[in-house]
């Protein structure tokens, strides 16, 4: 089977943000993920390389550069899950942790849960040697300056999806969530089926967008369910969900790959930074429609 993988930087991107940055971290991120497939490993670990890459990378909302909630802390989600067993593993709410994808991995691994929080989790992942920071390390100006001008629908996501050589399917995704946003909260990113899912039988999705509307519409499993139970071709599931979005009045998008390694990164928002290598083995880095 030819891998495949797709990663996103969030579709709450904005077209006058100069794009050049973004695309070159968008690379390295496909490149981490892709050297991991060409030699013959496995789905999962080229989602963790991907999105632990675009976590390290302070212009995309995950990890260090992740957005100041309203209290000006950074809580953070993550999950991550494999299609082969649908063995998930998440992570929310977390200030401390450098890669929370890591630490969602950890989960699933090493735990017999799939969704852990706040200081639980962070202990948690201490205790399975993953890395904490001070709350410091994940702030940037640029998000400090957003929280001070008060934006609305300032958000974005990180995720990666990825089909390997033995057919086997991933998806993982991180955030920072929405500038702003109450003290607790969280979004659709940790959740199994909301803003994550992976299922050989179907597909593998990784979301971006209004997460209380992923949620409310459990979009990533609503892909796998149109394809699985509705018969629907990958880019027609991936449009009705996300039609379900819009009707619902918010935006998103989202990568996917099915089974036999067909590609679909819709977007209704005015972009998303996005890259993949198709079954063709080329490499595509896109920003704008
Ligand atoms: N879905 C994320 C959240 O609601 C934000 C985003 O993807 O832009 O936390």
């Amino acid at each position: 089977m030819k891998p495949v993988i797709a990663i996103h930087g969030g579709a709450g991107f904005s077209r006058k943000t100069p794009p050049q940055p973004y695309r070159a971290g968008l690379g390295r991120a496909l490149a981490a993920g892709w050297d991991i497939l060409a030699r013959g490993g496995t789905s999962l670990d080229a989602v963790s390389a991907a999105v632990v890459a675009l976590e390290d990378d302070a212009l995309f909302n995950a990890g260090r550069g992740a957005v100041f909630n309203a209290a000006g802390e950074h809580e953070l989600d993550a999950s991550i899950m494999d299609g082969a067993t649908l063995r998930a593993g998440a992570v929310a709410a977390v200030a401390r942790i450098r890669n929370p994808v890591l630490a969602a991995r950890a989960v699933m691994e090493r735990s017999p849960h799939v969704l852990l929080a706040g200081a639980g989790a962070e202990r948690f992942a201490r205790r399975h040697g993953l890395k904490l920071e001070k709350p410091s390390y994940f702030s940037t100006p640029a998000r400090l300056a957003a929280l001070r001008r008060n934006l609305k629908h300032h958000h974005g996501t990180v995720g990666a999806v990825a089909l390997d050589r033995n057919g086997n399917l991933a998806a993982a995704t991180s955030t920072g969530g929405f500038t702003g946003k109450l003290p607790g909260r969280v979004g659709d990113s940790p959740v199994i089926g909301a803003g994550t899912w992976a299922d050989n039988a179907t597909c593998a999705v990784s979301g971006t967008g209004h997460g209380e509307l992923f949620l409310r519409t459990a979009l990533a499993h609503d892909v796998a369910a149109r394809i699985g139970y509705g018969k629907q071709s990958l880019p027609s599931a991936a449009r009705s969900a996300l039609a379900a979005i819009a009707r619902l009045g918010g935006d998103g998008g989202l990568v996917a790959i099915d089974r036999r390694g067909n590609l679909a990164l819709p977007f209704n928002s005015e972009a998303m930074p996005r890259a993949c290598v198709g079954r063709d083995g080329k490499q595509r880095v896109r920003i704008g429609a």
